[in-house]
């Protein structure tokens, strides 16, 4: 199994179109030990030839120029594509956005909850993707399934597992106050398998907690891809740019005693990487103290490109 960082970053990307902190000052200069990140998303692919995207961030179109495995290949006819399945974690924008650029006449299967499915449906512009050429088909947690697209499996299953999260902020709803309206469904975490092989690993690219449930799925696990969202909890407010707090956000803080680090650190897991980091958080420098200290946890921070042979 084949797995490429598409995107590392988390929404707005780094460097941030209209932020100025230090870090998107630094990556815009183009200083060392610092570089440039597109929004989240992940290709995986059985054997090299079709790939399924986990999340379409709105960067897509320039993540897919970016990848020769994911060009238009000629014996899938004059508009065929590589990618073949679409999956998503939930409805933020970072990570349905892309499915606009996916309007071209692709053929893809379309998996997420229902409840993102609903949102999707309530947002009459995705209509652009015709249901003939894009299925949409709901992922029920706790049930894995075979991704297929167009009647023929793709050699990859996906096991949706509900984790602590919030829903998408343009979903969130004032009156329901507590929770901001948040059920089961809104954020999910996958587990990825390759039937032929064996090979797995797991994806949660948004998480506001790590629960006994939740670890105790991830131990044991040979690739953890995690929430690397923040570092610190309000390392947003501190610096002066939202005042909003990682609880606040959906994402759990990589550090403190709350932190993903400490929740995750006795699990047994074999390789660990952080995905989706906001454009805010310290480790993006790769001189900082705070990269040194997720690195000499065994932690590794992904980067556009990187790419895992499982
Ligand atoms: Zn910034």
């Amino acid at each position: 199994m084949l797995i490429k960082v598409l995107g590392s970053a988390a929404g707005g990307g780094f460097p941030q179109a209209n932020c100025s902190c230090r870090n998107c000052a630094d990556v815009r200069l183009g200083r060392s030990g610092l570089r440039p990140r597109t929004q989240s998303s992940l290709a995986v692919s059985p054997d090299g030839q079709a790939w399924v995207l986990l999340n379409a961030s709105p960067d897509l179109r320039q993540q897919i120029a970016a990848t020769a495995a994911l060009a238009p290949k000629l014996d899938r006819g004059p508009r065929g594509s590589p990618i073949q399945a679409v999956v998503l974690t939930n409805g933020d924008v970072d990570h349905v956005a892309g499915l606009l650029s996916l309007r071209e006449g692709f053929a893809f299967t379309l998996y997420a909850t229902q409840r993102v499915l609903d949102a999707l449906a309530g947002n009459s512009i995705f209509d652009v993707l015709d249901t003939h050429l894009v299925p949409r088909v709901p992922l029920v947690t706790a049930e894995p399934i075979e991704l297929v697209n167009v009647g023929s499996p793709l050699g990859l299953a996906i096991e949706a597992f509900p984790v602590p999260g919030k829903v998408a902020l343009y979903l969130e709803d004032a009156a329901a106050g507590r929770g901001l309206g948040t059920r089961e469904g809104d954020t999910i975490g996958l587990r990825i398998r390759a039937p032929a092989s064996g090979a797995s690993f797991f994806y949660v690219p948004g998480c506001a907690a790590i629960d006994a449930a939740l670890a105790q799925r991830l131990r044991g696990a040979r690739l953890v891809l995690f929430d690397g969202t923040l570092y610190s909890d309000d390392e947003l407010v501190v610096q002066g740019l939202s005042n909003k707090t990682g609880t606040r956000m959906g994402h759990i803080a990589m550090s403190g005693p709350q932190g993903s680090i400490a929740a995750l650190q006795d699990l047994n897991m074999q390789r660990r990487i952080f995905v989706h980091m906001n454009n805010s958080n310290p480790v993006l420098r790769e001189d900082s103290p705070e990269r040194a200290e997720v690195e000499r946890a065994g932690w590794e921070v992904a980067f556009d490109g990187m790419e895992i042979s499982l």
